[in-house]
């Protein structure tokens, strides 16, 4: 099964038409229905690794100041328990959260998924970003997930490469910061030639401006692990900036290119 880094932007790309969301109803297409779907969500950034493990996982609207309709999006997947128990016992020594009762599906997962598998009929996991580790334990916790894929799930890890909302100028519209592309080509060629090296993109000198906080940055790293796992490399799934300091550039692994 492929694993994906999804690019998920604007919490609007769930229900906006627009080529990103069309790029991602291309993908559920072409990946076709899993067994399960784990996604490593930006918007769960807790001091904690921790799993998603009810039965019917509710969907969180972590947002404000958008449209009522946006409000109004429900993404009723089954969860799995028997999966959540599954990956605590794959990634050990790591200690995994099993959260029967706290969070739930966060825009991180379900804005991508409700354009991907808008049926919401493939139950689904959600994974935390430990925001008290370093960049090295989420790329050895990505390539601990590797077995998943043997057993026909999908894995996406959503955030967004270039992610700064301070510095975000919305009359840039697709347009990027100088800033931004060099640091984004910098995470391309990584991930495309060199997975492995994923960490060193921490050095950059665009790091900081790119990435001010890591919750959205630190979801590619377990895609760099899975590939690294893998011994291959990502593909570019879908690419763009939005509002200059947005980065919208998306992989996968594992998926034959189109072009
Ligand atoms: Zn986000």
């Amino acid at each position: 099964m492929p694993a994906l880094f999804v690019g998920h932007g604007n919490p609007m790309n769930a229900i906006e038409p627009n080529r990103f969301g069309d790029a991602w109803e291309e993908l559920g297409r072409r990946i076709g229905q899993p067994e399960a779907i784990v996604c490593v969500s930006a918007h769960w950034f807790i001091a904690a690794t921790a799993v998603t493990a009810m039965a019917r996982p509710r969907t969180i609207h972590d947002f404000y100041g958008f449209p009522q309709e946006l409000f109004d999006v429900e993404y009723p997947a089954p969860g799995s328990p028997t999966l959540a128990g599954e990956i605590i016992e794959m990634v050990k020594p790591t200690w995994c959260g099993r959260d029967e009762d706290s969070w739930g599906l966060d825009h991180g997962t379900w804005s991508v998924l409700n354009r991907m598998y808008p049926s919401a009929d493939v139950p689904v996991v959600q994974i935390s970003v430990d925001a008290s580790k370093s960049i090295d334990y989420h790329v050895g916790l990505g390539a601990q997930l590797a077995p998943l894929r043997e057993q026909g799930v999908l894995i996406i890890a959503s955030g967004n490469i270039v992610h700064n909302l301070r510095l975000i100028q919305w009359q840039m519209d697709e347009a990027g910061f100088d800033w931004a592309h060099d640091f984004d080509d910098s995470a391309r060629e990584v991930l495309t030639q060199d997975p492995s090296s994923f960490a060193r993109l921490e050095q950059h000198a665009a790091y900081r401006a790119a990435s001010p906080t890591p919750d959205h940055f630190w979801p590619a790293a377990y895609l760099a692990g899975l590939a690294s796992a893998a011994g291959e490399t990502c593909d570019v799934v879908v690419e763009g900036y939005v509002a200059g300091s947005l980065s919208m550039t998306s992989y996968a692994l594992g998926l034959p290119s189109v072009v």
